[in-house]
């Protein structure tokens, strides 16, 4: 005899059934709790795809090209090739393969405003100095000097394996990308520590953020002596002929060059139930991948949808790459020009006030061991869902986009009515430190702005813990928010 079918509980008496606590008292909820097998599956399907983009991308040029790849496969088109608007259409366009901006035009026309996504691609790393390469001596080893980017804790970056990935503008105006130290025979790189038995005196009283120096972070990178005689520094002569025979460089190329340090090999599962990501640069990879996700796979809006993947967040935002350049306005006007050649600035302005935006970049999720930066009912866990984050800066709200309670109200809402698991947090106890983000310069334009993302633990350092089902969280958010803002 077949069990008998519970019956379906009707949503009105499960309303009836919740305690007063559990109908007043605000929780977030551990997501992982509950999730069905169907999901379950979903989850670490889109986590395989991620991981290998993380794998494969280490760098903002590496990270725009890879994103800018999938989305051609999924059928989007440069903006070059686009004749006229039509609601769901899918483009981009691009800056300095160091940006992107992704659109899928919805059924109401561009000029009333946009629900835009902006996250970046930039990591911190350690770059290389213009003239970077040097013999030492006595010992005979060839080192590269490096200046770091974006915010490190130094000491993390030594005695581990790492790979070059970048880029040289030969004199005669070649370009060459590089990448070496991923291919199971190449080899890597790595910065030198000092062994404990000679370090107690000196190096162990230093304090931990000097560690190692800025003008310690020095690549090891040769030792042997090129067969040439008449030469002064032969093991430095090795390199610079290995680096001239491949790549046609000669030292003064150095100065044209992109040559990024980041660390070696690829993400990986972590934990017996492979449940977190362990990677480089998912600061903030993680949102730029989901983003592109969610506006591949979206159906056609009602309000037009970007996508903007920024460089330079890490140090400022600066340059022709950064939020602070014209590129949001720039290529939002060409979208613009789909329906109207001869539109009017005004109305470009117009249509990025009425927009809304969300900052799509990391928080820091709770350490274990180190619980007491944070205060715990504000502080952001792995697992809970996508982070709502009213507001970032440091030491009284300073130099942060505080977000509009009209407009979190309305994010909030959105996440409710799809389910989508969210938290409210904020980075670190009040006074402890802090951070910001795009989100402050994209308010620029009059837009209302609301950061928003998942949370990270061991942020900035060469191997970021992220929550796979945060990933699919942010999916999940990002849609909703193109799908349904308004
Ligand atoms: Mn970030
Ligand atoms: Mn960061």
């Amino acid at each position: 005899m077949p069990a008998k079918k519970k019956p379906v509980k009707k949503e009105k008496e499960k309303e009836k059934e919740k305690t007063l606590e559990s109908k007043l008292a605000y929780n977030a909820k551990f997501s992982w709790e509950g999730l069905s097998k169907d999901k379950e599956k979903k989850v670490y399907a889109l986590c395989e795809e991620y991981m290998h983009f993380l794998s494969e991308a280490k760098t903002e040029r590496e990270a725009v090209v890879f994103l800018k790849d999938m989305l051609e496969k999924a059928g989007a088109l440069p903006i070059e090739k686009m004749k006229a608007a039509r609601p769901g259409a899918l483009f981009y366009t691009m800056n300095r393969k160091k940006n992107i901006a992704v659109f899928k035009l919805g059924k109401r026309p561009l000029s009333e405003g946009l629900n835009l996504i902006a996250a970046h691609v930039d990591a911190p790393r350690l770059d290389l100095k213009q003239n970077p390469l040097y013999e030492d001596g006595e010992t005979k080893l060839a080192l590269l000097r490096t200046h770091y980017y974006g915010g490190i804790k130094k000491y993390q970056w030594a005695n581990i394996p790492l790979a070059i990935h970048g880029c040289v503008s030969l004199a005669n105006g070649k370009h060459i990308d590089i990448k070496i130290g991923e291919a199971e025979d190449d080899p890597v790189f790595t910065i030198t520590d000092l062994l404990p038995h000679l370090a107690h005196k000196k190096q162990e009283a230093r304090k931990l953020s000097e560690g190692l120096r800025g003008e310690e972070l020095q690549i090891l990178v040769g030792s042997r002596p090129m067969d040439e005689k008449k030469a002064k520094k032969k093991v430095k002569l090795w390199v610079l002929d290995y680096l001239n025979k491949k790549y046609g460089m000669v030292e003064e190329d150095f100065i044209s060059s992109e040559f990024e340090l980041v660390p070696a090999d690829k993400a990986r599962d972590v934990g017996f139930d492979r449940a977190l990501i362990g990677a480089y640069g998912q600061d903030d990879r993680i949102c730029s991948f989901t983003a592109i996700k969610a506006i591949m796979d979206m159906p056609t809006p009602e309000r037009a949808a970007l996508v903007l993947l920024f460089d330079k967040e890490e140090t400022g935002s600066d340059g022709p790459t950064g939020v602070k350049s014209r590129f949001l306005m720039n290529s939002v006007g060409c979208a613009m020009s789909l329906y109207d050649k001869n539109y009017r600035d005004s109305e470009l302005r117009v249509a990025l006030e009425r927009s809304y935006a969300l900052s799509a970049d990391v928080n820091a999720g709770i350490n274990p061991l180190f619980k007491d930066v944070h205060e715990e009912q504000n502080a952001a866990k792995l697992g809970y869902g996508i982070i709502v984050t009213k507001f970032t800066g440091s030491g009284g709200k300073y130099s942060s986009n505080d977000a509009n309670a009209e407009f979190v109200g309305k994010v909030r809402g959105i996440l409710n009515k799809n389910k989508v698991p969210w938290q409210a947090a904020e980075l670190g106890k009040v006074d402890e430190g802090g951070g910001g983000t795009v989100a402050k310069f994209l308010a620029e334009h009059n837009m209302d702005v609301l950061d928003c993302g998942p949370g990270l633990i061991s942020m900035h350092s060469p191997f970021e813990i992220s929550s796979k089902i945060d990933v699919f969280h942010c999916v999940e958010a990002y849609t909703a928010f193109m799908c349904e803002m308004k």
